[in-house]
């Protein structure tokens, strides 16, 4: 029948690409979100997916989720927000705050829901960032933010591992999403240039000449849910054409 797995943020980019992944192989998916007309088409989209509305930073709404849908064998913390904000923009405390709410927040509720009825074996996996151990200007609250993430993983795993559920972090570099596509738009913003110039550029930069693409993360989070990731716990893997080294 598959294992029954939970994936916040699943109905677009990364967290859709890792959905279609599990379903693919037979497991029961469910996907979390804000959006319901979000939600829907990507069940429509997908055979075997079902979706719930749940905000990650509404400590409420998670506990109703997770009681709701019983034990979870797999867990994919990946709902997330980017928004850049330098120290003297007018909306930096803000973005602050909703990068923290969401980012952090929104992680730790929905583990420590999980954690109460997950079974031996089970497997978390969340979703931080190449700035999740690396730096950029303008990043503060986001950098910050997946920087937690990874602390909390790792706390997480051992205080997890005597159940032998594992729990470990992916790292992504710059994913074609959604996401990142909003982000080049800001970034060509505050540049005072071309977006798809600054796009061009930017790939240009990356070892690999090319984008990660949510199906290389799918990938990557499947494996790390699977048995032949058996012996690893509290790691995060890094996954960015070649973009980071820490
Ligand atoms: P995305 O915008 O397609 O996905 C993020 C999802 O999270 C969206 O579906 C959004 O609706 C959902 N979400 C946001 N706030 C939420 C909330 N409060 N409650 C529930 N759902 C919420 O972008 P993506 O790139 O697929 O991002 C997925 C994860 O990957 C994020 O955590 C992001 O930080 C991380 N990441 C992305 C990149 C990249 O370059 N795209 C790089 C590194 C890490």
């Amino acid at each position: 029948m598959g294992r029954k797995v939970v994936i916040t943020g699943g109905s677009s980019g990364i967290g859709f690409a890792a959905a279609r992944n599990f379903a693919e192989q037979g497991d029961q998916v469910v996907i979390c979100g804000r959006d319901e007309a979000k939600l829907e088409r990507a069940v429509a989209e997908v055979e075997g997916l079902s979706a719930a509305q749940v905000d990650v930073s509404d400590q409420a709404q998670v506990e109703e989720f997770f009681e709701r849908v019983g034990p979870v064998d797999v867990l994919v913390a990946n709902a997330g927000v980017c928004e850049q904000a330098r120290l003297d923009d007018d909306d930096s405390d803000d973005v602050w705050r909703r990068a923290m709410q969401i980012n952090v927040d929104g992680v730790y509720f929905c583990l420590k829901a999980v954690s109460k009825t997950m079974p031996d074996g089970g497997n978390i996996i969340t979703v931080s960032s190449g700035l999740g151990k690396n730096a950029r200007a303008g990043y503060e609250a986001y950098t910050a933010s997946k920087h937690a993430v990874l602390g909390l993983t790792k706390c997480v795993a051992l205080e997890l591992a005597p159940r032998s559920i594992r729990v470990n972090a992916v790292c992504p570099g710059w994913v074609d999403t959604p996401m990142s596509q909003a982000d080049v738009v800001e970034s060509a913003r505050r540049a005072g240039v071309d977006a798809e110039d600054f796009r061009r550029a930017a790939v240009g930069s990356i070892p690999l000449g090319k984008m990660v693409v949510p199906q290389d993360v799918a990938d990557l989070i499947a494996f790390l849910a699977s048995e032949k990731a058996g012996a690893i716990t509290g790691q995060s893997y890094n996954i960015s054409c070649g973009e980071f080294f820490n």
